[in-house]
């Protein structure tokens, strides 16, 4: 492929104030950006301590200049990347800078999209360099860090290849007409067809669940001490100890819990922590988990059955804070020390919609599963997962078409005589939509649509 013409340049790391911003550019003109930057050659692959200077020669800032020589970069062009100070203005500064220097602004997505267009990664993988930072869960980021090695891909290419091998033969077979139904039989074609197609099942199968594990729901936890949330939250977590995973950057305790229903991965978000403290450690805890809570699907809000008093102090503080549109569900634990049964029901609440309430026990374990299926009704999936969570659309909606194809593929093969090349033409219909997964076939147009849902400066 031929190299771009043009050298991109964008701020890599997210909007606001950090640690370190980065900004990245890639292209032909790195050298010049360099020597206007840096004001000297660097070494590849070596972290240099530098100062990036203006036009004048004043320092915009200082921080460590990464190049990495073509072709053995992300992008596989020439890649600079500065590592500096991550105030929004300095970054706007320095990317001024670059561009000034012969570099233009990235659309989202162009430096995977060059990586790309370079062969430095497929189609699917460079689609799941977007989910490691979407993904809230571990889980689901070791699902994406497999995608990103290339195991989905592996799996499409071995399935892209018996296709490729099923396909030769038939029109071989179409090229000698006399001999159709000999040439099927002697190659086995219902046979392969069949193991294609048990081999496209299982990818499928994976495929979901992949979608399942990257998406997964995340429910914030509120109540009172003592009203039973850990109790709760062990019997959510079906007898296995609930995953504890710290929320990075912090020393504090941990907020988030990850547990599963029914294979469904769920991050816990501990409303305890939230609690007002002067720690400034804390208080970075504190803004991550209220940020976590943002994009939260769910709030379980715990009270005691006994008495029914929604949270009070600090906890009710935190019932306020909640998005508005976040749904929620009552939660009425410790039924075991009421008349009550476990139940579901649907109360109006006073200043907002209405709520569903679940009458539990954590203790005993009654009404539990009502819990988990209330929390799975929640977030739009039914009992019946078949279908209902929605994966990356598009890998989905490829294996789908190729299901429907080779099913009709199958059909043609047992009549008789069978229509060959109608057999063909399923064929070449399943190879396209399992290739466009690894994006061996697919329209630029599709490239553009998927490229631009990232963010700038990947
Ligand atoms: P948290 O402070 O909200 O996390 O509450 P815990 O889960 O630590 O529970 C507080 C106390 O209530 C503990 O002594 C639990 O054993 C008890 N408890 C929790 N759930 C139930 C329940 O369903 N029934 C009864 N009888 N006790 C419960």
């Amino acid at each position: 492929m031929t190299p771009a013409a043009d050298t991109i340049a964008a701020v890599a790391t997210p909007p606001g104030r950090g640690g370190i911003g980065i900004v990245r550019v890639a292209g032909p003109a790195v050298p010049a950006v360099i020597a206007g930057v840096i004001g000297h050659e660097l070494e590849p692959r070596r972290a240099t301590r530098a100062v990036f200077r203006s036009e004048t020669g004043e320092p915009l800032d200082t921080g460590l200049a990464l190049y990495f020589a073509a072709p053995n970069s992300y992008t596989g062009e020439a890649v600079l990347e500065l590592h500096g100070h991550g105030g929004p203005a300095v970054m706007r500064l320095v990317l001024a800078r670059c561009l000034a220097l012969g570099a233009r602004l990235a659309d989202p997505g162009e430096f995977t999209k060059r990586a790309f267009l370079n062969g430095k990664l497929d189609l699917a993988q460079a689609e799941s360099v977007a989910d490691p930072t979407d993904t809230a869960t571990t889980i689901a980021a070791r699902a994406a860090a497999r995608r990103l090695t290339g195991d989905f891909s592996r799996e499409a290419r071995a399935l892209v290849d018996a296709l490729i091998e099923l396909r030769m033969f038939t029109e071989a077979t179409l090229d000698f007409p006399d001999e159709d139904i000999d040439f099927l039989r002697a190659a086995d074609a219902g046979g392969k067809l069949a193991a294609i197609r048990a081999r496209l099942a299982q990818i499928v199968a994976r495929a979901r669940r992949g979608a399942l594990l990257r998406d997964g729901l995340s429910v914030v936890l509120v109540g009172a001490p003592n009203v039973g949330k850990s109790s709760l939250l062990n019997r959510l977590a079906g007898g296995d100890v609930a995953i504890v995973t710290p929320i990075a950057g912090t020393t504090r305790d941990t907020v988030e819990r990850a547990i599963e229903i029914r294979g469904i991965p769920l991050t816990v978000i501990d409303t305890a922590g939230l609690r007002p403290t002067d720690d400034p450690i804390e208080t970075l805890g504190i803004e991550r988990t209220w940020a976590a809570v943002g994009q939260a699907d769910l709030a379980l809000v715990i009270v005691d059955a006994r008495s029914d008093a929604p949270p009070e102090g600090a906890d009710a503080t935190i019932l306020v804070g909640l998005p508005a549109g976040l749904p929620r569900v009552v939660v009425h634990n410790k039924i075991d020390l009421t008349a009550f049964a476990p139940a579901v029901a649907t109360r109006s609440d006073p200043v907002g919609p209405e709520r569903r309430h679940v009458f539990l026990s954590a203790k005993t374990g009654a009404g539990v599963e009502l819990l988990q299926h209330e929390i799975l009704a929640q977030a739009g999936a039914h009992e019946d997962m078949e279908g209902t969570f929605i994966a990356r659309a598009r890998h989905l909606a490829a294996l789908r078409e190729a299901e429907t194809r080779l099913a009709a593929a199958a059909q043609h093969l047992v009549a008789s005589p069978p229509p060959l090349e109608l057999f063909a033409e399923e064929l070449r219909g399943a190879h396209t939509a399992v290739a466009a997964i690894t994006g061996e076939f697919t329209a630029d147009d599709l490239l553009g649509a998927i490229f631009s849902r990232f963010c700038i400066g990947k």
